[in-house]
């Protein structure tokens, strides 16, 4: 096979003649022009395939065995013989106005769905960072339709200004929803009713924190509300654990030494704990009364936990609120507040298989995100991203 054809083959474009290759450096360029065709004139429709001259465009392409790739191109322009009318002649691969195929595109496209800076993707492709924005400024993200889950959260983003930002996903089918520029009620609520789906959402996903309970029992008067699993899960881990500390700093260097890995151990799955970890255990527990109760109202939740229907779960619920309100742990008593105020929600998530589990892993992202590119405060670009990162 000539060398020539290899790379016409290489090439994978369709209808290009090469005409000459040439490698310099870490270069390579290529000299080519399309298969002659007819075209129809943009403004009166005859057929022509006449040519009116000739000019020649540089054009990146993907690289080809290491070898920065350059097509150039001999473009045709085309003179309609009934109106005289100008114009290019089309090329498939390459859009107007743009100086790189759609291979060069699509790569890009697929590099901006990793947790990479805009900065970084440039300079690997050797383009400027505005060229590779544009890449994903011309996807249109929205979603069309409310699904039948729907999860709300928010997240620190830091852009335009507003701390936080509101995001919307769907956690059935894995998809984001749409990120908003604030998590305000009317913003949210702007958004929300926008849709003419509105009796397709039939749950909604939330965690106890936000105070988007109200607006959501507005918007989805039908819709059942389910809290988060991990994040009531959560706030007991979180009162145990400021107890700890607090017993920790109050005792005296005498018993503090049994305070080493004490996080790790009243945390740990009971059954799993070694020989050595149950002896610390006890001693912790037999030096600091608050954490005794702590641990208790801890294993007790543990039971809840386990309720195999909502039945069980409201009974073995309503216990464990009465038990941490009587323990005079003033931890406790705010989680029992919580719980009791949410207890329909909370008891939804036994129900329903639904939880926040993919806005978080979203969440993660956005971190990620935020911290490989230095912070990311341009709203529009933060959010396209996000969404074009959560397509896979
Ligand atoms: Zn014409």
């Amino acid at each position: 096979m000539l060398y020539r054809d290899y790379i016409e083959k290489l090439l994978q474009l369709e209808d290009v003649i090469v005409t000459n290759i040439e490698c310099s450096g870490r270069q390579m360029h290529i000299h080519l022009r399309m298969q002659q065709r007819l075209h129809h004139c943009p403004k009166c429709g005859a057929v022509t395939s006449k040519v009116h001259d000739y000019r020649t465009q540089l054009v990146r392409d993907v690289s080809i065995s290491g070898y920065d790739t350059i097509l150039h191109l001999r473009k045709r322009r085309h003179v309609c013989p009934k109106c005289g009318k100008r114009f290019d002649e089309q090329i498939d691969f390459l859009p107007r106005y743009r100086q790189f195929t759609n291979r060069v595109n699509l790569q890009i496209f697929e590099q901006l769905k990793k947790c990479r800076s805009i900065k970084d993707i440039a300079t690997d492709n050797n383009m400027s960072p505005p060229t590779v924005a544009k890449i994903i400024n011309e996807i249109d993200f929205k979603t069309r339709k409310l699904p039948e889950v729907l999860a709300i959260d928010e997240f620190r983003g830091n852009a335009e200004g507003e701390r936080f930002q509101c995001i919307l996903a769907d956690p059935k089918n894995h998809k984001v929803v749409e990120i908003l520029p604030n998590r305000r009620h009317e913003m949210i609520r702007h958004y929300l009713g926008k849709f003419s789906n509105k009796r397709d959402v039939r749950f909604v996903v939330m965690d106890m924190t936000g105070g988007y309970r109200k607006l959501m029992k507005e918007l989805f008067p039908w819709a059942t509300i389910i809290v988060d699993k991990y994040h009531y899960v959560r706030q007991i881990t979180f009162a145990l654990e400021r107890i700890r500390v607090e017993e920790q700093k109050r005792l005296s260097d005498q018993w503090r030494k049994y305070f080493k890995r004490s996080k790790y151990i009243l945390l740990k799955d009971t059954r799993k704990l070694t020989m050595d970890d149950r002896i610390q255990l006890d001693n912790i527990l037999r030096i600091s009364e608050p954490l005794r109760k702590a641990y208790e109202l801890k294993q007790e939740f543990e039971l809840v936990k386990a309720s195999r229907d909502r039945e069980e779960a409201s009974r073995r619920l309503s216990r464990w609120i009465m038990r941490a309100q009587k323990s005079g742990l003033p931890e406790f008593i705010k989680v029992s507040f919580t719980y009791q105020n949410w207890s329909r929600e909370i008891l939804n998530s036994f129900e329903y298989p639904y939880t926040n589990g993919y806005i978080e892993g979203c969440n993660n992202r956005i971190k990620v995100l935020k911290r490989v590119s230095f912070g990311m405060p341009r709203f529009a670009r933060f959010r396209r991203r996000i969404m074009h990162i959560m397509l896979n």
